[in-house]
């Protein structure tokens, strides 16, 4: 669907109520530059020169580029290590091509993480989507508009190449050097710092780090668990155990025939029942029901509402799989049938039963049933649903028998989908656990285990819903620690306020 973007609610959210409540930190806003530019001509010559770097920021992502462009800002020398031999490929590769930015709007209730949930609403205060979208159009130079029904944040463009290539532009005109196929395999303390191993070149020096390298989801582009390894082998960090996350899930579909392709909005929820205890099933516990796209697949599920339940059910099962030996890149995990699990219930139409139920009773008797769904459903949904009822599509209304009218409204309106699986990090588009935000600081990210080291980004124990809040994340937290980490080695353990 070709992009619908309103530029004029993008100017009106700059007249709004917003702009008054934050013209304070406008004015701070636009202090700030004005100080760094001073702390940037103590560096101005040394960043022309070849001298080390003051910050490295290891991995060239979204959050990556986000913290070199922050860092360098403050004035610090910065170089980029990058293990590929481009920055940015999920960029390129996100939101269908097109990069949704950022959400209009965002709260901790969009995130999901098994640390402290104060912690994460401490990261996220320290900026907001409207801060952020400014940083986005007025320093990166990048146009958004809103897109119609979705309320996401697009480049005008619909490019997301114009997002990659500006960002890393505005990372250069910073003074940020960025180097390509510079894999860093380990971390090492030092007296002065920490000292960095990479692939196929000599050990190198640095003051200070900030770990930007991403989570195990996509590894075909660069990212493979390494700041993972590195954050618990070289900086004693305990990780809440990483998963796929935002990943299609597996199953078959409805009447036993399959039908990839098949697209609907619809109503799901995730129920969870207390594992190994029986009598708990009647206290089901409901959690956050998503109203969105739901798209059969070739071997399951997938579209914005199941990828972002996903994980309720991914979690559990990566969690039984690892006590089972599994290591955490294991792909592609599959039910034995015998584990409890959380179940995702859809509602197809959204409808009420009872609406359900008056539909399916209503004259003419002579009315076939098919056609009462096929009004509301697609048609290969409708007749599948018909099969789940065990009932033929010759049906007339008047002939419907109520133990089938019964069954075929459970299949309506509270469906569970059979998942056995999910398709694991090869097509998940986050990774869920990583570094605790218990064992970092969150005014600064700074490691509290391994001071000096700053993190950012998806190897964080955090991820956002569809619609833009990864970024969010990815920008907000890479600018937190990139300040940070120059704050440090500028001026000592100053932190951001
Ligand atoms: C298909 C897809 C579509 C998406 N669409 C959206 C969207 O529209 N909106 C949204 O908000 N989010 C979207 N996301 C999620 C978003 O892309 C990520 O959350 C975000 O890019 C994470 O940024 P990051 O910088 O933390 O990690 P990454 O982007 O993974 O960057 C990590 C970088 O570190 C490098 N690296 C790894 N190991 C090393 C090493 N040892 N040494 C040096 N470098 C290393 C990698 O090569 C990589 O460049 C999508 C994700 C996918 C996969």
């Amino acid at each position: 669907m070709g992009a619908m973007l309103n530029t004029r609610a993008v100017g009106a959210a700059r007249l709004g109520a917003s702009s008054v409540r934050f013209s304070v930190g406008r004015i701070a806003h636009r202090v700030r530059p004005l100080v760094a530019t001073l702390a940037r001509r103590r560096h101005a010559i040394a960043s022309a020169s070849n001298d080390p770097p003051e910050v490295a920021v290891l991995g060239g992502g979204a959050a990556g580029l986000t913290a070199a462009y922050f860092a360098a800002k403050e004035g610090a020398r910065v170089t980029v290590y990058e293990r590929t031999s481009e920055a940015g490929k999920k960029i390129l590769m996100s939101g269908g091509a097109r990069c949704n930015v950022l959400p209009v709007a965002g709260s901790a209730a969009d995130f999901v993480t098994e640390s402290t949930p104060r912690l994460l609403k401490n990261v996220l205060a320290s900026w907001n989507v409207e801060r952020c979208r400014e940083w986005l159009e007025d320093d990166v130079g990048l146009a958004l508009g809103i897109e119609h029904v979705t309320n996401k944040y697009f480049p005008l463009s619909n490019s997301s190449r114009e997002v990659r290539d500006k960002l890393l532009q505005a990372c250069v005109s910073e003074g940020v050097k960025v180097r390509y196929g510079a894999s860093v395999e380990s971390l090492r303390r030092t007296d002065e710092g920490w000292a960095l191993r990479i692939r196929d070149a000599s050990e190198e020096n640095v003051p200070v780090v900030v770990l930007a390298m991403g989570g195990l989801s996509f590894p075909a582009v660069g990212t493979d668990g390494t700041g993972y390894a590195i954050a618990r082998r070289d900086l004693n960090h305990v990780l809440n155990e990483p998963y796929p996350a935002l990943v299609p899930l597996t199953g078959a579909h409805p009447g036993g025939e399959m039908m990839p392709g098949v697209s609907v909005d619809v109503s799901l929820e995730c129920e969870t029942v207390a594992v190994g205890d029986e009598k708990s099933k009647k206290k089901k516990k409901k959690s956050k029901a998503s109203r969105e796209g739901f798209l059969f697949t070739h071997r399951g599920y997938s579209g914005p509402s199941v990828l972002d339940l996903s994980h309720n059910v991914v979690r559990p099962l990566a969690r039984l799989a690892r006590e089972g030996g599994a290591s955490e890149r294991d792909d592609e995990k599959s039910v034995d049938g015998t584990t409890p699990l959380p179940s995702l219930v859809v509602n197809w139409s959204g409808e009420s039963r009872e609406m359900w139920q008056t539909r399916l009773t209503a004259p003419p008797g002579k009315a076939l049933v098919a056609t009462r769904l096929r009004d509301a459903l697609p048609q290969r949904l409708a007749d599948a649903l018909l099969v789940e009822g065990g009932i033929d599509n010759t049906c007339k209304v008047a002939d419907l028998r109520k133990e089938n009218r019964l069954k075929l409204l459970d299949a309506l309106t509270r469906y569970t989908i059979p998942v056995d699986g999910h398709q694991g990090y090869r097509k998940a588009e986050v990774t869920g656990g990583g570094v605790a935000l218990d064992e970092i600081d969150t005014k600064s990210m700074q490691s509290l285990a391994s001071p000096g080291v700053f993190f950012c980004g998806e190897v964080c124990d955090v991820f956002g819903r569809i619609g833009g809040f990864n970024f969010l994340w990815a920008w907000t937290s890479g600018r937190l620690a990139g300040m940070s980490a120059a704050r440090k080695v500028l001026d000592g353990t100053r932190t951001v306020a």
